[in-house]
């Protein structure tokens, strides 16, 4: 027997200007990984990749290493390039038996929806019987023809994601079960009409830190899987939102009351999924009493507006205004995605006093609002390739790329600027550039939840500040035309519970 195992993941948010081409799933290599320096890349690491290929190696079957595509959250992913990796995964999947996906679970592109589910349709209209298995991020979107179109499913159960490679053993282990005739998935979903806020969503805090701990008392009692999806607000597609799939041995009754009771306890606890937005001046001032509080670790100002893993422009300079206006110390800040001022400041050199115009400059039509560059004059502290090893819990053993990089000093705050979007959730990502961030007073962030890995631990407090961007906490600054409604909280009537929920073929 012969098992495929492919990734194309990729977290749209349909109100980000950032363009999602082949480049961007190639993580810097020209193109995307595949075959043998794919499988090779991915072995051992904390990756759904390297979930399946662990389990997948253990058995007695050949393995084809197809696709490995992956690009950081940006805006609708562009015709080619979808069209690239479907068919590479098409293909891969007449050449073998059975085929274990990695998908994130909210891929929009330019000319579809439901990008997974595209590519799911398409994998059975040529292989209808082909064994299909897929794990999902916790905020991926669910639809029909997702569901519909595998066999086997399983979604993270932590956020921050430190559960990848469980995921996919998790659902490996099922889908080997199935095709040695030891065990018959049945998968029923349902979705519930609300929109949970990201920053509300970490599994550190209620009510998903509850949710996600019923659904693994569930596993452990014996079910296959119980995925809750908290969703991805930040598409504007119709199925957009909270939604749980449940995965029994051979009993459909009992996927369906799983799937009802959960999201019926969200549904339940649907106003402590609104996220309440502060003012930014009074961030900077909590920001500044923490400081001079008691304590030990840099405070961290969070810029949760525009975060590249929620598909952030990376390059808003409302909340490092602030902290400039206030006169913060000592600051390091991570990070600005600017390839023009990192191609100024390496031209300059090392050591070279620059004036800059930082950031500000992707249009974000999507918003009423447009951030500004803003002028800076400072030192270049430092020139890197910009490469490091992940060595938190999330992506362990994985290269994290963040082209070629460069450290502006600005009096007492040191502003990281990169040319390939990353997230900042491992300290590596200061330290790989000179910067120790315990050696700092504050360490301002462009994250919202996934920093939680690296830096919480670290952190004397950790201040949440609304700046600009299409990442934006405030429901109020995006226009929603596609999602269903009534939806909560956009309409506070979401509809009722129980009778308002979409459960296919009920
Ligand atoms: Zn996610």
């Amino acid at each position: 027997m012969k098992i495929g195992i492919a990734m194309m993941s990729h977290e749209t948010n349909t109100f980000s200007p950032v363009i999602t081409d082949l480049d961007r799933f190639s993580g810097g290599h020209g193109e995307p990984l595949r075959g043998d320096t794919a499988l090779n890349t991915y072995r051992g690491t904390a990756s759904c990749l390297g979930g399946y290929i662990e389990v997948a190696e253990q058995h007695d079957v050949a393995i084809e290493m197809g696709i490995a595509a992956a690009a950081p959250p940006s805006g609708p992913v562009e015709d080619d390039a979808f069209e690239y990796m479907c068919a590479a995964i098409v293909e891969l999947s007449g050449r073998v038996d059975a085929l274990l996906l990695d998908l994130h679970g909210a891929m929009t592109t330019k000319s579809f929806d439901d990008g997974e589910g595209e590519l799911l349709r398409r994998i059975r209209a040529d292989n209808p019987a082909l064994p299909i298995a897929i794990s999902l991020d916790m905020h991926a979107n669910i639809t029909e023809l997702m569901v519909s179109n595998c066999d086997v499913l399983t979604g993270y159960h932590t956020y921050p994601h430190i559960d990848m490679d469980s995921t996919a053993v998790r659902g490996a282990r099922a889908f080997f079960a199935m095709l040695q005739g030891a065990a018959k998935p049945v998968l029923r979903w349902g979705n519930a009409p609300m929109l949970p806020h990201v920053m509300r969503q970490g599994t550190d805090d209620e009510p998903n830190a509850s949710l996600q701990a019923r659904a693994i008392a569930l596993e452990q009692a014996g079910c296959l899987g119980i995925s809750v999806f908290t969703g991805f607000p930040h598409a504007d597609i119709y199925d957009a939102g909270f939604s749980v799939v449940a995965m029994t041995e051979g009993d459909s009754e009992d996927a369906q009351g799983y799937v009802n009771e959960l999201l019926t306890s969200a549904w339940e606890a649907r106003e402590d999924f609104v996220y309440e937005v502060e003012p930014l001046p009074e961030s900077m001032q909590r920001a500044q009493a923490a400081a001079s509080a008691a304590g030990d670790g840099p405070v961290i100002v969070l810029d949760h507006y525009d975060n590249t893993a929620s598909g952030g422009t990376m390059d808003t300079t409302e909340v490092l205004s602030a902290v400039l206006e206030a006169g913060l110390e000592r600051v390091a800040v991570f990070g600005f995605y600017d390839p023009e001022v990192v191609a100024q400041m390496t031209a300059a050199g090392v050591g070279a006093t620059v004036t800059v115009e930082l950031g500000g400059k992707l249009p974000m039509p999507a918003l009423a609002e447009q951030s500004k560059p803003i002028t800076l004059t400072g030192e270049v502290k430092l020139i890197s390739n910009g490469k490091f090893q992940a060595q938190v819990a999330m992506a362990r053993g994985l290269t994290i790329n963040m082209g070629t990089s460069a450290v502006l000093s600005v009096g007492s705050v040191d502003i990281a600027i990169i040319s390939r979007h990353i997230e900042p959730y491992d300290p590596e990502c200061f330290r790989s550039l000179g910067m120790e961030p315990l050696a700092y007073d504050y360490v301002m962030l462009k994250s919202r939840i996934h920093y939680r890995v690296g830096f919480r631990d670290l952190a004397k407090e950790v201040i949440e500040c609304a700046g600009c961007g299409v990442c934006t906490s405030d429901y109020s600054q995006l226009t929603f035309d596609k999602v269903r409604r009534p939806v909560y909280p956009l309409d506070q009537d979401g509809g009722g519970a129980n009778e308002a929920w979409q459960i296919p073929g009920t």
